[in-house]
């Protein structure tokens, strides 16, 4: 699933593409459960003739503002993809929705799990608005994140998670800033001692920069995994220390990298730098 990394990747190459600028000449919508409940009529009038004003990111959000103070916000779940193309192009049996540019190209969206969701919202707070803080800007400092640990005791894994705590983190990067912090998954957050807060706090920074720097990760091969959106992968896989890297040794001790189940999650851990 896309992360804060491979989000904001998609979201840079959106503004490559200078999409900003563009105005909607139609869209098309092949599978109605990727508008959320809109019906595919309303979605495509509401649309019709709106200018991109901006696109930014939001925890895994990728936020369009239209003017006329409408919204379209894309979550990408699992294997959604966007990839801006040119009209005549072949279309791909897995796209569920498109934009219809003016300049005869189209913001496409593959997806072939179908979990993937376009909202088009006049009220983006109403979604946006109940997320934690971004742990990539200025505001995220050690004095925001040691109470937000503190306040809670529940297990750090399914924690970080939680994208009303913290936005952005998903399974890789949990995992990741974990071993770096050198904490085990389970421990209780409330547990933490200032030290170890500010460990974690380094090591979301950490990973989450060296994601974005990295373009995202792309684990496999096939087109479920993550491209950007000129149909790159990321390079981010490379530098991962423990995820998916159960069996090998941990590359700062040596010791063999096990896989656990957490919060039924996937977790992967070195057991002698993250004594449970
Ligand atoms: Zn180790």
């Amino acid at each position: 699933m896309p992360e804060l990394p491979e989000v904001e990747t998609v979201v840079r190459g959106l503004r490559d593409a200078k999409l900003v600028g563009c105005v909607v000449q139609a869209s098309r919508v092949s599978w109605t459960r990727t508008l959320g409940g809109m019906s595919v009529a309303q979605f495509e009038h509401r649309l019709l003739g709106h200018r991109i004003e901006d696109i930014r990111r939001r925890a895994k959000y990728i936020v369009i503002a239209l003017d006329g103070g409408l919204w379209l916000l894309i979550h990408l779940r699992m294997t959604g993809n966007l990839s801006v193309k040119s009209v005549s192009e072949p279309r791909d049996p897995h796209e569920r929705a498109a934009l219809v540019l003016e300049d005869q190209r189209e913001l496409r969206f593959r997806d072939s799990l179908k979990f993937g969701r376009w909202t088009l919202t006049d009220e983006p707070d109403a979604v946006l608005g109940v997320l934690g803080p971004e742990p990539l800007s200025e505001a995220f400092t050690p004095t925001l994140f040691r109470p937000l640990m503190q306040a809670h005791t529940r297990l750090l894994k399914p924690l970080l998670l939680d994208q009303h705590v913290i936005a952005g983190l998903g399974n890789i990067y949990a995992d990741e800033a974990l071993w770096e912090a050198r904490l085990h998954p389970c421990r209780i957050a409330s547990s933490l001692s200032p030290a170890a807060c500010n460990r974690l706090y380094a090591a979301i920074r950490k990973v989450l920069q060296r994601g974005v720097d990295g373009m995202g990760t792309t684990l496999g091969r096939g087109t479920v995994n993550f491209y950007s959106v000129a149909g790159r992968r990321g390079s981010n896989q490379d530098a991962l220390n423990v995820f998916r890297r159960d069996g090998e040794p941990c590359p700062r001790c040596s010791t063999v990298i096990t896989r656990i189940v957490v919060a039924q999650r996937s977790t992967h851990l070195c057991p002698r730098c993250q004594p449970g």
